[in-house]
């Protein structure tokens, strides 16, 4: 008998974690790599929020939390909710979990049975489909390229479901595309959703501050929808809390009590002075980090302006979040150094072989074709990698 489960055994590594791995191996026996593999702010944690975990330290916040969370910061939540996205929700409908990543699974543990069907447009965020292996679902992709900005397309949303369908799951701000979904674009998928009864819409917002260019919106905001969405955010992202594990689903009662239930039975509630230290950063609302979102923004412009000249590289600029996502189909199929180049993932390999600069090959984000680059790092980090990428290309 395996000793494995077969649960185990279906599922992949997380590669964002496997090459940043790499990087600190490679740094560990003295090589000098750039690692733009990690989506995680390079900032510290604003001191006003470091404050409150510390208060809550001192007032001995240290006892279990209720499993959704501390009452006052699903009520800052709400608030949250209220003035970024004008929606509505009580308290009770707020779960608040060990980052956002766990919210999302709470929700497919609560909703697939095994064979259910779960929507994935590519790319897609590597836990998405690994979840979905996880619960036993199986994921139907939805292919876009660089061609339409990484979007699907209502015709294409329609064409994928079927009477199996539970649920379609994104991202808008998108990781690793860096494209948002407009108000329009969402309503379409809104009104095509709202036919669909039995599909549950799993919107991950968590890189809502970080949009340049437009204006962000919940699809949550669709009255015709709301009983079907649940909305995903967290303190990672925007506020730089990584390392915290704060994350959080807004969902209609029956969703947000079944992974209530979920949660109970796995890690009950999050991190007490974590939980307290984020209502501080939600109160203090958006303009708060509007220096950080300033910085990714100017990182933005810096690397498209230096990668669109990099030889082979196709790329469109990103909106939103702080991901990269070259199409690098030009190499596909060449020999570089006596290696070949098979697929995005082997691509990135040659960049860290020959260029020591590491990134996130595209297959784990369901496109081959890609390779995907956290600029969520220093604007000299970004400068020597695409140098090194240019002389490591040029030299073959
Ligand atoms: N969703 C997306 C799209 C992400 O990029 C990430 C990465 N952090 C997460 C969810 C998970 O975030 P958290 O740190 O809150 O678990
Ligand atoms: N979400 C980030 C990324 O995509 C952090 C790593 C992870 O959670 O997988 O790089």
């Amino acid at each position: 008998m395996d000793k494995y489960s077969d649960r185990l055994n279906r599922l992949s590594y997380s590669q964002t974690f496997v090459m940043s791995n790499k990087v600190r191996e490679m740094r560990a026996e003295g090589i000098d790599v750039i690692g733009l593999t990690l989506g995680e702010p390079d900032f510290d944690i604003p001191q006003n929020i470091k404050q409150a975990a510390f208060d809550a330290i001192n007032q001995n916040h240290s006892h279990y939390s209720p499993v959704p969370g501390f009452l006052d910061l699903r009520e800052a939540i709400c608030r949250k909710l209220k003035i970024d996205n004008h929606l509505d929700y009580k308290p009770n409908q707020i779960i608040v979990s060990n980052g956002a990543k766990q919210s999302i699974s709470n929700i497919l543990f609560a909703i697939i049975n095994e064979g259910d069907e779960v929507i994935l447009p590519t790319p897609y965020w590597v836990s998405y489909h690994e979840m979905v292996k996880m619960v036993g679902g199986k994921s139907v992709f939805i292919k876009t390229s660089i061609d339409t900005e990484f979007k699907m397309t209502v015709e294409q949303l329609e064409a994928a479901i079927t009477p199996k369908t539970k649920a379609l799951l994104y991202s808008s701000p998108c990781n690793p595309s860096g494209s948002y979904y407009t108000r329009e674009e969402l309503e379409a998928i809104a009104n095509l959703i709202a036919k669909h009864p039995h599909i549950t819409v799993i919107s991950d917002e968590i890189y809502e501050y970080l949009n340049y260019e437009g204006e962000h919106t919940s699809i949550a905001e669709f009255p015709q929808i709301y009983e079907q969405t649940a909305v995903i955010n967290g303190m990672s992202k925007a506020y730089a809390m990584t390392g915290w594990r704060i994350g959080y689903c807004a969902a209609p009662t029956w969703l947000a009590s079944a992974c209530d239930k979920i949660q109970g039975q796995i890690t009950s509630g999050a991190n007490t002075m974590a939980q307290k230290a984020s209502i501080v950063g939600l109160d203090a609302g958006k303009k708060h980090y509007q220096s950080m979102i300033d910085s990714f923004q100017k990182r933005r412009d810096l690397i498209y302006d230096l990668m669109k000249e990099i030889i082979g590289f196709k790329l469109n600029k990103p909106k939103s979040a702080f991901y990269i996502f070259p199409d690098i189909s030009y190499y596909i199929g060449k020999i570089l150094k006596g290696k070949e180049i098979k697929n995005s993932d082997d691509f990135a390999m040659f960049l860290l072989d020959e260029a020591r600069v590491a990134c996130v090959g595209g297959v784990s984000f369901g496109d081959p074709n890609c390779i995907r680059f956290s600029y969520a790092s220093s604007e000299n980090d970004i400068i020597e990698a695409v140098k090194r990428i240019q002389s490591a290309l040029a030299n073959l």
